[in-house]
Protein backbone atom coordinates (compact mmCIF):
# COMPACT_ATOMS: atom_id res chain seq x y z
CA UNK A 1 0.00 0.00 0.00
CA UNK A 2 1.03 3.77 -0.78
CA UNK A 3 2.14 5.76 2.06
CA UNK A 4 -0.08 8.69 3.55
CA UNK A 5 1.98 10.88 1.95
CA UNK A 6 2.07 8.75 -1.19
CA UNK A 7 -1.61 8.59 -1.39
CA UNK A 8 -2.03 12.12 -0.35
CA UNK A 9 0.59 13.18 -3.75
CA UNK A 10 -1.98 10.43 -5.85
CA UNK A 11 -5.44 11.95 -4.60
CA UNK A 12 -3.73 15.15 -5.73
CA UNK A 13 -2.60 14.33 -9.09
CA UNK A 14 -5.95 12.42 -9.75
CA UNK A 15 -7.77 15.42 -8.47
CA UNK A 16 -5.81 18.53 -10.54
CA UNK A 17 -5.76 15.92 -13.89
CA UNK A 18 -10.10 15.41 -13.40
CA UNK A 19 -10.81 18.78 -12.62
CA UNK A 20 -13.54 19.73 -15.30
CA UNK A 21 -13.20 16.63 -17.37
CA UNK A 22 -15.62 14.52 -18.40
CA UNK A 23 -14.19 11.11 -18.12
CA UNK A 24 -11.48 10.12 -15.79
CA UNK A 25 -8.98 8.23 -18.02
CA UNK A 26 -6.08 9.76 -19.24
CA UNK A 27 -3.66 8.59 -22.01
CA UNK A 28 0.16 8.82 -22.11
CA UNK A 29 1.71 8.55 -25.42
CA UNK A 30 5.08 6.45 -25.74
CA UNK A 31 6.79 5.50 -28.80
CA UNK A 32 5.91 1.96 -28.34
CA UNK A 33 3.19 2.03 -25.91
CA UNK A 34 0.05 3.80 -24.77
CA UNK A 35 -0.78 3.72 -21.09
CA UNK A 36 -4.03 4.75 -20.31
CA UNK A 37 -5.18 5.36 -16.39
CA UNK A 38 -8.08 5.63 -15.04
CA UNK A 39 -8.14 7.76 -11.40
CA UNK A 40 -11.95 6.22 -10.37
CA UNK A 41 -10.90 2.71 -10.59
CA UNK A 42 -7.87 3.08 -8.97
CA UNK A 43 -7.19 1.65 -5.65
CA UNK A 44 -4.07 3.30 -4.71
CA UNK A 45 -1.64 0.17 -3.97
CA UNK A 46 1.37 1.40 -5.26
CA UNK A 47 2.16 -1.42 -6.92
CA UNK A 48 3.02 0.69 -10.17
CA UNK A 49 4.85 3.46 -8.70
CA UNK A 50 7.05 1.07 -6.43
CA UNK A 51 7.40 -1.20 -9.26
CA UNK A 52 8.71 0.98 -11.85
CA UNK A 53 9.62 4.17 -10.31
CA UNK A 54 11.49 5.57 -14.03
CA UNK A 55 7.67 5.13 -15.36
CA UNK A 56 5.17 5.78 -12.81
CA UNK A 57 6.84 8.66 -10.90
CA UNK A 58 4.29 11.07 -8.78
CA UNK A 59 6.91 13.69 -8.75
CA UNK A 60 6.91 14.60 -11.78
CA UNK A 61 4.25 15.98 -14.67
CA UNK A 62 3.05 14.14 -16.38
CA UNK A 63 3.89 11.66 -13.91
CA UNK A 64 3.36 8.52 -16.47
CA UNK A 65 6.86 8.46 -18.74
CA UNK A 66 6.03 5.39 -21.43
CA UNK A 67 9.35 5.93 -22.82
CA UNK A 68 11.10 5.23 -19.90
CA UNK A 69 11.55 1.37 -19.80
CA UNK A 70 10.80 -1.39 -22.71
CA UNK A 71 7.46 -1.41 -24.15
CA UNK A 72 7.52 -5.05 -22.74
CA UNK A 73 8.54 -4.23 -18.94
CA UNK A 74 5.78 -1.53 -18.95
CA UNK A 75 3.24 -4.26 -20.14
CA UNK A 76 4.25 -6.74 -17.39
CA UNK A 77 4.12 -4.20 -15.08
CA UNK A 78 0.70 -2.75 -16.06
CA UNK A 79 -0.95 -6.62 -16.17
CA UNK A 80 -0.12 -6.28 -12.45
CA UNK A 81 -2.16 -3.37 -11.56
CA UNK A 82 -4.85 -4.94 -9.50
CA UNK A 83 -8.01 -2.91 -9.80
CA UNK A 84 -7.42 -2.50 -13.78
CA UNK A 85 -6.89 1.57 -13.59
CA UNK A 86 -3.74 1.25 -15.74
CA UNK A 87 -4.13 -0.34 -19.19
CA UNK A 88 -2.08 -0.43 -22.28
CA UNK A 89 -1.95 -0.46 -25.67
CA UNK A 90 1.32 -1.92 -27.71
CA UNK A 91 2.27 -0.18 -30.48
CA UNK A 92 3.78 -3.03 -32.41
CA UNK A 93 0.16 -4.53 -32.73
CA UNK A 94 0.23 -7.16 -30.29
CA UNK A 95 -2.74 -5.96 -28.33
CA UNK A 96 -2.53 -4.90 -25.07
CA UNK A 97 -3.84 -5.47 -21.86
CA UNK A 98 -3.91 -8.66 -20.48
CA UNK A 99 -6.93 -10.24 -20.12
CA UNK A 100 -8.02 -12.99 -17.31
CA UNK A 101 -8.80 -16.41 -18.51
S1 LIG B 1 -0.99 -0.22 -9.43
FE1 LIG B 1 -3.02 0.31 -10.24
S2 LIG B 1 -4.36 0.37 -8.44
FE2 LIG B 1 -2.25 0.47 -7.71
S3 LIG B 1 -1.80 2.67 -7.51
FE3 LIG B 1 -1.11 2.04 -9.53
S4 LIG B 1 -2.85 2.47 -10.87
FE4 LIG B 1 -3.65 2.47 -8.79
Amino acid sequence: MLSKNESWSLNKLINERCEGIMTNQKVYYGKDIEVMFNSEVCIHSGICVKGLPGVFDLSKRPWVNPDADTMEAIARHIDTCPSGALTYRRLDGEYSTKKEG
